[in-house]
């Protein structure tokens, strides 16, 4: 077995020290990115006052966005810019997006008009805010996937210390999503959208400079695959670097737009799955090996499973937050935990779960029990549909029906973490072991894409859960709170039938992943 820590630093704990880069910087790219996004619904509800099924519309949209973006930056730095670079303008496109989603205007205002209510909302600053939506958005395509690579980028493909540096980075990410969702959450109770926001963009900049910090520690993997492409100049009189430069702001201005028709996002979606399938099934039909082939079209079946877990899982900032801002006696000793707090419970649980289930994967290792990926993709299945259920049941147990105990939300988020753990990182090593090297980014790009079309999908799920609402405030607590309960209960009943559905199906999916 080989190993390659010597091209990328000394060691720390038995990795190259490279990973505390990507550890690092991933760890405050997810501050910003839930920080942020603990707060958006929020935003979009309370400060905009949109309604809930138009809110879950931008929100579903902007998560899905979020995610699509990852295929190109993947596909631009494995055949131009290199990881480096890629992570460096996406850090910047973020910093930018975070201290412009500060920039926070005036509340909207409801207004009778000849045709009911009518809410005015100042242009400027609404616009401002999608802009800066969409250098989020870019800025994460060219920064998450590449960031995930580079974590592969440091090990041999047959390396065993693999999985254990994916969860090490999962730890990064989910300290970061703590972090994020109980500051940005505290500063917005406190002192307002503006601080939040505000707090995320600061994390962003942190995560920059450690980046540049640590960049030199990459070597090669980091680097341009053809550097004189690179500079090579193009009939515009740019180099190639340039050209790709101006085009991410051109991405910019079109995801700009694209946030102010959240439908037109749907149909974008289902193209660029359609491209993304077409791109890995042609390549691995015409450039790769038998065993490689089918190992490359399992990881992009398996990537599917992603699209039902996020679809359900992503109601979290979205329906489940605003269930639990209007419907969860959110007391606790006393004090009033804020809402957009609770986004930090499923990052508290990975932390202190992570390590566990390392062990007990160990553990199961050492006799020849572990679970097979496609297994531990349909128990997160099954899970996630508990979870649901969980907390369907406690709310029936309630005396007062506009109100959930806290437990059940804390039940259901410790099931959806287990069910995360079961799919998510064990996902991104699978990409990046199953994938042929030349085209990883362009997977982790469909892995992420995968991702896109479930957070899609969980918009259009959150806004089946809309209630009424007076200037953000539910009409009728106690309906309002029995729809999202009628709609939970299908959700788990859904994810549990599909879980055991693709239980059924592991024998098959082991055979073609040729003992990876
Ligand atoms: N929570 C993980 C992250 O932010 C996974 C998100 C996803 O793939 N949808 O990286």
């Amino acid at each position: 077995m080989t190993t390659t820590t010597t091209n990328h630093g000394r060691e720390f704990f038995g990795h190259p020290k490279a990973l505390v880069i990507c550890f690092l910087t991933e760890m405050w790219e997810r501050f910003s990115y839930y920080g942020m996004r603990a707060l958006l619904i929020f935003y979009l509800t309370q400060h905009f006052l949109f309604s809930d099924e138009t809110a879950a519309g931008i929100f579903g949209a902007y998560i899905s966005l979020v995610y699509i973006t990852p295929v190109l930056g993947g596909i631009i730095a494995d055949r131009y810019l290199g990881p480096s670079k890629a992570v460096v303008l996406g850090a910047l496109l973020l910093v930018a997006g975070h201290l412009g989603m500060a920039l926070e205007g005036t509340q909207a205002v409801e207004q009778a008009g000849a045709s009911g209510l009518q809410v005015i909302r100042d242009t400027f600053y609404l616009q401002t805010f999608y802009f800066s939506l969409a250098l989020i958005i870019v800025g994460v395509g060219f920064l998450k996937g590449n960031i995930s690579t580079l974590v592969g980028s440091l090990y041999e493909r047959e390396d065993p210390r693999r999985d254990g540096a994916y969860t090490l980075f999962y730890m990064g990410i989910n300290l970061g999503s703590f972090l994020g969702a109980i500051i940005c959450g505290f500063l917005l109770q406190y002192k307002g959208f503006s601080w939040g926001f505000g707090a995320a963009g600061v994390g962003m900049l942190a995560g920059l400079v450690v980046f540049l910090k640590g960049k030199h520690l990459f070597g090669g993997a980091g680097e341009p695959k053809q550097p004189a492409l690179l500079a090579a100049k193009t009939r515009l009189g740019l180099s190639q670097e340039w050209i790709i430069y101006l085009a991410s702001f051109i991405g910019v201005f079109l995801c700009w737009q694209l946030m102010q028709m959240p439908s037109v996002v749907g149909g974008l979606l289902g193209a660029s799955l359609v491209i993304a399938v077409a791109l890995v099934v042609i390549y691995a039909f015409t450039k790769c090996e038998p065993v490689d082939r089918d190992r490359m079209l399992i990881a992009l079946f398996l990537m599917s499973y992603q699209v039902i877990f996020w679809s359900l899982f992503e109601q979290t900032a979205s329906s489940l937050s605003l269930m639990t801002d209007r419907n969860v006696d959110r007391v606790v000793f006393g004090f009033e935990i804020p809402a957009a707090a609770f986004q930090s419970i499923n990052a508290f649980f990975i932390i202190t779960l992570a390590p566990l289930f390392n062990i007990l994967w160990l553990t199961l290792a050492k006799r020849g029990w572990e679970p097979s990926t496609p297994t531990k993709f349909a128990l997160s299945l099954i899970q996630l549909g508990l979870g649901f259920l969980l907390l369907v049941y406690g709310a029936g147990l309630a005396t007062d029906p506009t109100q959930v105990a806290v437990l059940w939300i804390v039940l259901l988020y410790l099931l959806h973490t287990t069910g995360e753990l079961c799919i998510s990182p064990v996902g991104l090593s699978m990409t990046s072991k199953l994938s042929v090297p030349s085209v990883v980014g362009m997977m982790m790009g469909c892995w992420f894409l995968a991702s896109a079309a479930g957070n899609y999908v969980s918009g259009t799920i959150a806004a089946m859960t809309g209630s009424a609402t007076i200037r953000g405030e539910v009409a009728d607590p106690a309906a309002a709170l029995q729809t999202y309960m009628d709609v939970y209960q299908t959700a788990g009943l859904y994810s549990i039938a599909a879980g055991l559905l693709a239980l059924a199906l592991v024998p098959i999916i082991k055979h073609y992943m040729h003992n990876a």
